[in-house]
């Protein structure tokens, strides 16, 4: 079977100014339940390229299969620098310098199973280092660049990293942190375009020195499909980031769901906007769409609204994967940006990493004409689980239904599954494909994600009665108020319709009455400016929208909303700073 988009035939819901679902053509759920039905994820298996000598290698499904099959002169990654340079890579160009700096590795004494980390700017040899490194079998590492010298120590201690590449900054702005990393063998430094003088400290090797000496690997490792690749450190939302380690054979739901949930199709332009320090940069900026063959933007700069509109222009893209951060970051830069650009090469939009407020999905229908498709997954599950597809009717809010081959459930505090409506403890049957494998050095931690034959989550959520999924919170986020279960998200939510709400974060407070009672917080659009009126009239919107049970009993301001720096809002930290608690581990907090 030939693994394409789900359903050309069907389409989504449009949602007009007015809020009024109007769907354009009736979407036909039932031909999405009879491909579920007959679904077998061994076709896909069956689809993608494996070695020849019988393996699965990543890099060989997203960079040699292509040269292999004629493909090679396809440019794989167009690369927009941060001083506007510009670089383009075919398959083939991918294949040459990866070639290399598997054989530079490999000459180092790296072997299969070693952990190689890059900790690197969105540069093309990022993409060069990742790729290498999975061909001769390591474990590769990625790190967010924005992190400060503690997260680095944490993960390359914890991991036994044997090899980090790197670029000047950033080596500088580890080195105090360098006489701690008691595994570490060699640092590469990569100076792209010799932007550094005198870029070498101490025993560093250049990157561009070892690749102009070295000869391309005569075969990648025939690693199988059950050995590891891709090692990631979760976002750190809940508490201490765990590192979730990956195995070759994710690719075959990576693959299958840039297909169906980012509708890859041939000759796309797609910008995933996710730094490869997190999972969605890898998973979604590196082997969904190459596996496809398709062609990906990079762009080295950070965040910018007319930036980022320009990209898009620039480039034409297609398909553009972003998060909900960024896009509460666009609408708070309003429809003036937009207005400058031509989006029109835009076809689909989807988002991941947190809730997606239904207000965004609407908004991102009335300014760039199509709605924004929520999916849901976790660093753990290593791809797309749950999504609005394309060719699905979008209920704005919702995270849409499980994708083909995935079974979720939620269930009560005796692991037994509840019905629809009710909210409960999110679980995956386990056994897809890109299930993580591992909690790096953890087992017991890994042991107890698994329950009665369930994976769980952390997440809680419910069930409408068309098996579309609805978020809920995280399980220690939700909120017990005299007997009510209060989703912070639906709190949220209502708060940011509210013109001078920018995000919101909503937590439980102890109550000796109530057991818990609601607290939002909230940052302001432009033009805004926290008084008591505004707070009285914010009480009041949230009182209008929501039940008085479940609207917050007080709304405080913050300037800055804490943040992991993969942007998600960090309940926890406005908890204890609330309650005057230890802030916990804070190793991925956004800076002010
Ligand atoms: P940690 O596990 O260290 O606390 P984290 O859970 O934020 O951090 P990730 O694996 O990056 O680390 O994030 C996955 C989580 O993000 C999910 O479990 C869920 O809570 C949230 N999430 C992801 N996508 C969505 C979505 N579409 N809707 C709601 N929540 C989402
Ligand atoms: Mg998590």
């Amino acid at each position: 079977m030939a693994i394409s988009r789900l359903g050309d035939n069907m389409a989504f819901e449009y949602i007009n100014k007015n809020g009024d679902r109007k769907p354009k053509i009736k979407p036909n759920i039932e031909n999405l339940s009879n491909f579920k039905k007959d679904f077998n994820w061994e076709e896909v298996f069956e689809e993608i390229p494996w070695l020849p000598g019988g393996g699965l290698n990543n890099a060989y499904v997203c960079i040699d299969s292509h040269v292999d099959s004629g493909n090679g002169n396809n440019v794989a990654m167009i690369w927009n620098g941060k001083n506007d340079e510009e670089e383009t890579y075919t398959f083939n160009d991918l294949k040459v310098h990866t070639d290399k700096f598997a054989n530079v590795l490999k000459e180092l004494g790296v072997c299969k199973g070693d952990r190689v980390f890059v900790f690197m700017d969105r540069l093309p040899e990022c993409y060069i280092s990742v790729f290498g490194g999975l061909k001769i079998g390591a474990i590769v590492g990625p790190l967010f660049s924005a992190f400060g010298p503690d997260p680095v120590k944490d993960r390359m201690v914890d991991s036994e990293a044997k090899i980090l590449v790197t670029q000047p900054e950033l080596r500088k702005k580890i080195e105090g942190i360098i006489p701690d990393l008691p595994d570490l063998e060699k640092i590469i430094v990569v100076n792209k375009n010799n932007r550094t003088d005198d870029p070498l400290v101490d025993d560093d090797l250049s990157y561009e020195d070892l690749m102009s000496s070295t000869i391309p690997i005569e075969s990648i490792e025939n690693t199988s499909q059950y050995d590891y690749s891709i090692m990631h450190y979760t976002s750190g939302t809940t508490g201490k980031p765990k590192g979730a380690l990956h195995r070759h054979q994710s690719i075959v739901q990576q693959y299958a769901t840039g297909k169906w949930a980012l509708d890859f199709q041939k000759d796309d332009i797609y910008w995933c906007t996710a730094d490869p320090g997190w999972v969605t940069g890898t998973s979604y900026g590196m082997f969904a769409p190459w596996s496809s063959g398709i062609t990906q933007i990079i762009y080295e700069g950070g965040f910018s609204a007319s930036k980022w509109y320009s990209v898009i222009e620039k480039y034409n893209v297609n398909v553009w994967y972003t998060a909900p951060t960024a896009i509460r970051m666009l609408m708070k830069a309003g429809e003036a940006p937009i207005k400058k650009n031509d989006l029109s090469s835009l076809r689909f939009i989807a988002s991941v990493g947190e809730p997606l407020n239904p207000e965004a999905v609407v908004w991102g229908n009335e300014n760039y004409g199509m709605p924004i498709h929520d999916n849901w997954w976790q660093t753990e599950t290593g791809a797309i689980m749950c999504a609005n597809l394309s060719s699905m009717q979008i209920r704005p809010g919702s995270m849409g239904l499980p994708i083909p081959g995935i079974e979720l459930a939620i269930l009560d505090k005796d692991l037994k599954r509840l019905p629809p409506n009710e909210p409960g403890i999110l679980a995956v049957k386990p056994g897809w494909p890109s299930q993580f494998f591992a909690y790096w050095k953890n087992d017991e931690r890994y042991n107890s994600r698994f329950k009665r034959g369930w994976y769980i989550t952390g997440d809680e959520a419910f069930m409408d009665e068309d098996g579309y999924f609805w978020f809920q919170g995280r399980s220690d986020d939700v909120i017990n108020t005299a007997g009510h279960l209060v989703s912070p998200f639906e709190v949220e939510s209502a708060l940011i319709e509210h013109k001078a709400v920018a995000e919101a974060g909503v937590i439980g407070i102890p109550d000796k009455l109530a057991m818990e009672v609601v607290k939002a917080f909230v940052s302001l659009n432009n033009g805004f400016e926290w008084s008591k009126e505004l707070r009285l009239e914010l009480m009041k919107f949230s009182r209008g929208k929501l039940s008085s049970a479940v609207a917050p009993r007080d709304i405080d301001y913050v300037e800055i909303m804490p943040k992991t720096r993969s942007g998600k809002i960090m309940r926890r930290l406005l908890k204890a700073r609330e309650l005057g608690l230890p802030e916990g581990d804070t190793s991925t907090l956004e800076d002010d």
